[in-house]
């Protein structure tokens, strides 16, 4: 049935939210793993009914369906060719939480982050936590039998589970039972089954914690209580579906400390974990060395605090009563496990070096030797005391079929975390080495997975473990599930292929429309655009809401929470570009177009997403492509020439304001503009910045390059007055471009890339001077700055000014900071600061941070976008999403602000969003910085360093 009729017939039947649209089954083609599987329907149901409704006629019509949540499943487990039945957009409550019997019952689309941050109001939690806990659901852990570090103390998810509430494939609903209580001809059956295999199920199932790959028949045991509910986790979606589950909640430590324990190498480091066991920590993480340089090499070698010198470390938690307690039983470990080195950490330390570890996988996503590097054996587990062997073993099979990735995971429990960099276009090498690693982990008595569940990855798998009478009764459970095969079909019975439907195999170079070029360089994915769409695995963290934590990618889907404005939806739909398949229009698709029109351009993922996807780039391509030579929407010409009008209004400023001033005449601008009606205009400065600095005398000290962007010298002059003020105080001599210069942000964000390159190039000719003569150059509008600092190399990539401008570029605080400069006191201040999300993604908040912290000023900075973003909230079509954006951290954070809290914004956006859209108005840090220096006095004219030798103080 093709996807409109079938939509239709979901529609009559009355499930209300269906899409069929290329789009949609693009945003939906795969999950986190390397499988394309493209549905042919999605549908979002509201309540339990409409799941019955839905699944009636998908029995009625042959559909597979497939159940997903955050969608983060890494062997394929989530996609499905027919009915996708997402749970995570309504189906996500906490239906209720009881304290007392320490247990809740959730939809099954509910986060697991929230679940998490109820039970945290009673000193509860839930035990289980994969990495993915602020976007996974529990539907989707209860599927997969999702485990993570503290499943080692708290047990699996299937260990946690009490009660599920199921839809089956006939169409009937079922609340589990123990198997000897249950009424329903589904505990006779099974009971019948099992009686049958006792010595089958004894001796081949629940040998060991991780041993997920297959059914956990162990579960349905007499002397395990013929426990229905833990026998279903694991089984991911292909026996039953759960509309609501009851799961068992634990006590939270009251305090954690965490020891690092540092070897030679990871199996070195493996080779500990018995003797760590014994004292029974909360988590025993395993961590390649390598893994720890990525994230230096990505963020700077502040972003790891000091760790014991080793080639592999484990990272064990310890949990107390107190944090001395905790302390006391981490530095007992120490002393028994006896590494080469050690660290205990608590509280901040500890948490950022367990955010590296949550980040593995995504940065796993890159080989040492910087190749893309794929799920498909990133999850074997082999009993504890045979872990060390075992990954020696796994290393000379990796050396032998020439391959490298960053081993971590769960040691204690013997699970690893890896990520390969398999050719995936040679399918039958991938299957070479799938079938060589099945047999070194079986012969280890292990599990092809060890918490991520087998999906299309694995099943093929399954006979290297378990013996051909298990594989059979697999088959004979499923058939008094789901005779039909309706519910995930391919999946652990009668599974998949592993080398079909790879994603990577279907991938085709992206060339710009009509084979012309592309706009940008791509300079870390070799030149190609299908590489740099392709880097998104979908690890889903762009549907978590990192505000809190000071992140920002993808404001988009916050404020929609719907899968098209993620930046994974955007990725997949520029996948399915590349493969030809879905998107057939070229980069003129409307479906292109939707993916991306909500998109802010903010650069968030840039510097959020493990995978290092850059959608503002992307976006900025694809405009590039689609309006090259070719008339553009009102809004590129009104706000991508922006800069270009400013410099004629700067001419005769009370004109351009008078002009725009009358209401009719403003409306009509706006429309004629593409800009939104209810967007005030900005008014030009009176003087602008360049007039008002052509009058002043030169002051002496290190010269430094101002670099005046439009935004300064049109609209706040006064910020580069100040900036001027501040960077004379602190000795500089402030100089400025002979003519107005342009990064070409606003064309960039237009997509109109050979008007960027034509404006970066008439800068460069305008800087050539003071770049021969390595001045460092500020900026001082963080966009601005941010395009000085990234996209003008990738648009020019060979032009050798770029790189110098790149290499000279300076925020305003990193110069001060860079030059010692003792700022002037701001003790008794507080300030909320909202970092530009170009600033955040590009250029770093940390010299702010250290200026601000050194003046005494108290610092809160916001996560998150302004949701103005440059051009995006002031077109037509954005007002509601740029507003529902500032909503996510700035404006309650404005709210809760007192009177006299400093709104430091340093972004000309921001602080015209803030003007719009509350009562305040923000500073930038110039001009903080100048309210407080002490007033200049003639005599300060005089100089007091020789200016011919600035490091010389005269008497
Ligand atoms: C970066 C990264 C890190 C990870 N870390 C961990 C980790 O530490 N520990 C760990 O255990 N896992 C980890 N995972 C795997 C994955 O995140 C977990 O398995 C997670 O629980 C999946 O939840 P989800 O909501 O994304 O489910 P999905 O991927 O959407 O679905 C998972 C399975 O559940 C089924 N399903 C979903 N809803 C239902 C329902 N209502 N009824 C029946 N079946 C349903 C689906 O069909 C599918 O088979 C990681 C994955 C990634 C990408
Ligand atoms: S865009 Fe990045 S964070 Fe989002 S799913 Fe893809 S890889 Fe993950
Ligand atoms: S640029 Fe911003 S809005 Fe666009 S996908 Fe990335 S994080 Fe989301």
């Amino acid at each position: 049935m093709n996807p409109e009729t079938l939509a239709a017939e979901l529609r009559r039947a009355g499930v209300a939210e269906v899409d069929g649209s290329s789009r949609r089954r693009a945003e939906y083609s795969t999950d986190a793993s390397n499988y394309r599987v493209v549905p042919q329907v999605v549908a979002f149901p509201r309540h339990a009914a409409e799941v019955a409704l839905a699944c009636e006629v998908a029995r009625r019509t042959g559909t597979p369906v497939t159940a997903r949540g955050g969608g983060t499943s890494c062997a394929g487990n989530a996609v499905g060719p027919g009915l996708v039945l997402d749970f995570s957009r309504h189906l996500n409550r906490l239906l209720a939480l009881d304290p007392e019997a320490r247990t809740a019952t959730v939809q099954p689309g509910l986060i697991l982050a929230e679940l998490q941050r109820a039970a945290a109001v009673h000193g509860l939690r839930f035990g289980p936590d994969p990495s993915t806990q602020a976007r996974c659901t529990l539907g989707g852990m209860i599927a997969n039998n999702a485990c993570g570090p503290h499943a080692l103390a708290y047990g699996r998810t299937a260990d946690n589970v009490e009660s599920l509430s199921l839809l089956l494939a006939d169409g009937r609903s079922l609340d589990t039972r123990p198997l000897a209580e249950l009424a329903d001809p589904v505990g006779a059956r099974l009971t019948e089954l099992v009686r049958a295999d006792l010595a089958l199920i004894r001796t081949e199932f629940g040998r060991f914690s991780r041993q997920i790959s297959g059914y956990s028949m162990e579960h349905l045991l007499p002397e395990n209580g013929g426990n229905l509910a833990r026998f279903l986790a694991g089984t991911e979606g292909s026996l039953a579906i759960s509309t609501a589950a009851t799961v068992t909640l634990v006590p939270r430590a009251a305090a954690t400390a965490l020891a690092v324990l540092a070897y030679p190498d990871m199996p070195a480091a493996a080779d500990a974990v018995p003797a760590v066991l014994p004292y029974r920590p909360l988590a025993l993480e395993g961590m390649d060395a390598r893994l720890v340089e990525v994230v230096r090499r990505r963020r700077g070698p502040a972003a790891v605090p000091p760790l014991p010198a080793g080639g592999g470390w484990l990272f064990v938690e310890t949990g107390g009563q107190t944090e001395a307690e905790a302390v006391a039983a981490a530095e007992q470990i120490v002393r028994a496990a006896g590494p080469a080195g050690s660290a205990v950490v608590t509280g901040s330390q500890a948490q950022r070096l367990w955010r590296i570890r949550e980040d593995g996988a995504g940065l796993g996503g890159r080989t040492p030797a910087n190749a893309p590097a794929w799920p498909g054996w990133e999850d074997a587990a082999v009993p504890p005391e045979r872990l060390g062997s075992y990954l020696r073993e796994f290393f000379a099979l990796l050396a032998e079929h020439r391959m490298d990735g960053l081993a971590y995971g769960h040691f204690g429990d013997g699970c690893v975390h890896v990520r390969l960099d398999f050719d995936l276009a040679d399918r039958p090498a991938f299957r070479r080495f799938l079938l060589d690693a099945a047999t070194l982990v079986a012969g280890h008595g292990g599990s092809m997975s060890g918490e991520h569940g087998d999906g299309r990855a694995r099943g093929e798998l399954l006979p290297a473990m378990y013996s051909t009478a298990a594989i059979e009764l697999f088959g004979a459970v499923k058939a008094v599930f789901d005779p039909a095969n309706l519910f995930n079909p391919g999946v652990i019975v009668d599974p998949a292929p592993a080398a079909a439907d790879l994603r990577l195999a279907a991938a085709r170079p992206l060339t710009g429309s009509g084979g012309r070029s592309l706009g940008f360089a791509y300079p870390h994915d070799g030149g190609s655009l299908s590489a740099a769409v392709h880097r998104c695995v979908g690890v889903g963290k762009c549907r978590a809401d990192l505000t809190a934590a000071g992140g920002v990618m993808c404001p988009s889907y916050l404020a929609t929470g719907d899968e098209t404005h993620s930046t994974r939806g955007r990725a997949r739909v520029l996948q399915e570009l590349a493969n030809g398949g879905l998107i057939t229009g070229g980069w003129r698709s409307p479906e292109l177009a939707e993916a991306l029109d909500l998109c802010l351009a903010c650069k968030g993922c840039s510097s959020d997403c493990p995978a290092g996807v850059d959608m503002a780039t992307y976006k900025a391509e694809t405009l590039y492509q689609r309006y090259r030579r070719r008339p553009r929407p009102a809004a590129h010409y009104a706000l991508g020439w922006l800069p270009r009008w400013s410099r004629l209004a700067t001419r005769a400023p009370r004109l351009a304001n008078a002009a725009l001033r009358p209401a009719p005449l403003a409306a009509l601008a706006k429309r004629a503009g593409g800009i939104d009606r209810r967007r005030p205009l900005p008014a030009f400065a009176r003087q602008s910045f360049r007039d008002w600095f052509a009058g002043r005398p030169a002051a002496p000290g290190d010269p430094v390059l101002l670099w005046v962007d439009t935004w300064t010298n049109a609209f706040s002059p006064e910020v580069g007055q100040a900036a001027v003020e501040v960077l004379e105080a602190a000795g500089c001599s402030v100089r400025i471009p002979d003519q107005q210069v342009c990064c070409g942000l606003t064309w960039i964000s237009t997509g109109q890339l050979d008007g960027a390159r034509r404006q970066l190039r008439r800068s460069l000719d305008a800087l050539a001077p003071a770049l021969s003569e390595g001045l460092p150059v500020v900026g001082l509008e963080p966009s601005c700055t941010a395009v000085l600092r990234s996209d003008a190399v990738e648009l020019l990539p060979g032009d050798d000014r770029a790189r110098q401008l790149q290499a000279g570029t300076r925020t305003l605080a990193e110069l001060l900071t860079e030059r010692d400069w003792q700022p002037p006191s701001l003790a008794g201040v507080e300030a909320v600061a909202q970092p530009h999300c170009h600033q955040h993604a590009v250029l770093g908040f940390t010299a702010d941070t250290a200026l601000l912290a050194r003046a005494g000023a108290q610092l809160q900075a916001l996560g998150g976008c302004c949701g103005l973003a440059g051009n995006f909230g002031v077109e037509r079509g954005h007002y509601e999403v740029s507003v529902a954006v500032a909503e996510q951290a700035l404006l309650p954070a404005v709210r809760g602000a007192g009177p006299d809290t400093v709104l430091l914004a340093d972004g000309f956006s921001c602080r015209t969003q803030l003007d719009q859209l509350s009562s305040r108005t923000g500073l930038h840090l110039a001009q903080l910085l100048a309210s407080r220096l002490p007033a200049r006095s003639p005599a300060d004219d005089v100089p007091t360093s020789d200016p011919l030798n600035p490091a010389r103080t005269l008497p």
